[in-house]
């Protein structure tokens, strides 16, 4: 049986290289690499998840494919699901906060020096993941966003290198900020609208924290309102 990828996992394995080898972490279906491994897309994988529920559904997917001599399903935290003699190549992280994402990074950072690129959707937070990367050698090579079920998801590509990324850059994401794509604009204009009504429900009185709140909404009008 053919897998049908979301179209949130369906991009993030468009940034796979083609041959890698790949760990994906929290992998609870092993969704994206038994289906990149039947795109004939990898050479092997490793589905790596910490939750015994989510790991058991992985197992049971894993053991009805005809591809499962070339995946591994692995119960461990974060990066601890790789060893260096798995030779991975590339890692995806997805469907996670950006802060929990560089906080798997960062516990097993030591591991990473031999990967080749990482790819990570974070649900939120992707300023932090984009701090963390740049602050630990990794540039961001790519990136793009895309609206499915009334959500919005950003992929961030990153390749060991050094990028030095402004507080807007950080904030917005360099390409994404480069393209301005409609998407984009339509996500920034949804958190305008969501800090304009929580600006409106703080007295007067309060003006530091109207203050803060008009900060993040000019920076938001900045971006959005330049038709390039
Ligand atoms: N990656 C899939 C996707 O994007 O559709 C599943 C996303 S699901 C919301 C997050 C999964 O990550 C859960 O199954 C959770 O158990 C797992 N997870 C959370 N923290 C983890 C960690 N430190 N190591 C491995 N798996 C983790």
């Amino acid at each position: 049986m053919e897998i049908q990828l979301s179209k949130r996992l369906s991009e993030v394995g468009r940034f796979v290289p083609k041959g890698a080898i790949l760990l994906d972490v929290g992998s609870d279906h092993a969704y994206l690499p038994l289906a990149l491994l039947e795109q004939g897309h990898i050479e092997r994988a490793i589905a790596g998840e910490v939750v015994e529920g989510p790991y058991q559904s992985a197992v049971k997917n894993v053991a009805s494919s005809p591809l499962s001599d070339k995946i591994e399903v692995r119960l461990a935290n974060g990066l601890a699901a790789f060893e260096p003699s798995d030779q991975v190549s590339a890692i995806t992280i997805c469907g996670m906060g950006g802060r929990l994402i560089a906080e798997i990074l960062e516990v097993g950072k030591d591991k990473l020096t031999t990967v080749e690129r990482l790819i990570l959707q974070p649900n939120n937070r992707e300023d932090d993941l984009r701090c963390w990367l740049q602050d630990n050698g990794f540039g961001i090579v790519s990136e793009t966003i895309l609206a499915e079920n009334n959500k919005y998801y950003e992929i961030i590509v990153a390749e060991q290198g050094h990028v030095r990324l402004s507080s807007h850059e950080l904030r917005f994401g360099p390409y994404l900020l480069k393209d301005k794509s409609a998407v984009f604009r339509t996500k920034w204009q949804r958190e305008w609208d969501k800090l304009a009504f929580a600006l409106s429900s703080v007295p007067e009185g309060k003006s530091a924290e109207r203050e803060v709140l008009m900060t993040k909404m000019e920076a938001i009008k900045e971006v959005i309102s330049d038709v390039s």
